[in-house]
């Protein structure tokens, strides 16, 4: 069969996973409770009284505590069985996935989620899903390689059959692009392995390339001032979109450090210091510390910014301890 009558034969099987329903409707391990809202509001940093306080919540318009809306995905959850693909249940959309794979589509990103809220969830209320795979995209030129974008839809009912919510979630199934091979040195050798490189896209490339300049910039907000690291769109503080950014004084103390022994990854030297640098700057970053024993870092060390080449075309921004 040539490529194409392959690729034709594959897209008209993909057709017909469109408008289907991945299985039957996927029930909530447990009810909504308490217990796992008090965890998740924990976790998320989350103190409305409607969600931890039951006392406080009886005076709201729920009458009693309720589950964050944003818990909806968590109540239909499976757990860990999660991470081993292999003990899940088949369904119509592992199905699609396989064939995908089978096909050489082998990598899977997430790309898009939105959510969408009827009603509050009370304790006691069991939650289920179906999932509806809306659509398939046509093949598609990715950054990640060639692949399918698929689109399901989720709808949550409660224990009566009453819609309470909605999820819309986007992966796309790709040929992960060839990696360029290492060319060898003039000698026959083959190359040194180089670090991972970190991803440049729209919200950090002008932070990246500034760095290839041997430049360290601090992103601040232009609505309140506020300085922040990694960079982002928005203020967390105002949820200002407008930012400007200021070169950084490079000057700093070790926060907290670790070093690293193993795993040993190709491109990067061992031990290996990591390092949260707090910057009179007035922001942290994760940064290494170079030229100086590890076992002779501390915290609360003095250190000074270094942006150095750690191979032939990436410049990282590393910190040297200040000499007493
Ligand atoms: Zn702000």
């Amino acid at each position: 069969m040539s490529a194409q009558s392959a690729k034709e034969e594959l897209e008209k099987k993909l057709k017909t996973y469109v408008g289907i329903e991945t299985g039957p409707p996927q029930v909530a391990p447990e009810p909504v409770n308490e217990s796992m809202i008090l965890h998740w509001c924990e976790v998320m940093g989350d103190r409305n009284p409607a969600y931890v306080d039951a006392e406080a919540a009886k005076r709201t318009v729920h009458g009693g505590i309720v589950a964050p809306p944003t818990m909806l995905q968590a109540w239909i959850l499976t757990g860990i069985e999660m991470a081993n693909p292999a003990t899940m249940r088949p369904n119509k959309q592992t199905e699609l996935h396989q064939l995908l794979s089978d096909h050489g589509y082998t990598s899977v990103v997430a790309t898009n989620c939105e959510q969408g809220y009827t009603r509050y969830l009370h304790p006691g209320d069991r939650v289920a899903t179906t999932t509806t795979i809306e659509s398939i995209s046509e093949e598609k030129a990715t950054a990640l390689g060639i692949g399918y974008f698929i689109n399901t839809r989720d709808v949550f009912r409660d224990q009566r059959g009453e819609e309470v919510g909605w999820m819309t979630f986007r992966v796309l199934k790709f040929k992960p692009a060839q990696q360029p091979q290492a060319a060898p040195s003039a000698g026959g050798a083959p190359a040194k392995p180089t670090r991972m490189r970190a991803p440049r896209a729209f919200d950090n490339a002008w932070w990246w390339e500034a760095i290839d300049r041997g430049e360290l910039l601090i992103q601040r907000c232009k609505g309140c001032g506020t300085l922040r690291h990694p960079p982002r769109p928005m203020c967390g503080k105002c949820q200002s979109l407008e930012w400007d950014s200021i070169p950084s004084k490079g000057e700093g103390k070790v926060y907290s450090f670790t070093v690293l022994h193993h795993p040993q990854f190709p491109g990067y030297e061992y031990p290996l210091v990591c390092a949260v640098v707090e910057l009179t700057d007035g922001i942290r970053m994760v940064s290494n510390i170079v030229d100086c024993d590890p076992d002779a870092v501390e915290i609360g060390m003095s250190v000074r910014l270094s942006v150095e080449a750690v191979d032939e075309s990436l410049k990282l921004p590393l910190f040297r301890p200040v000499k007493k």
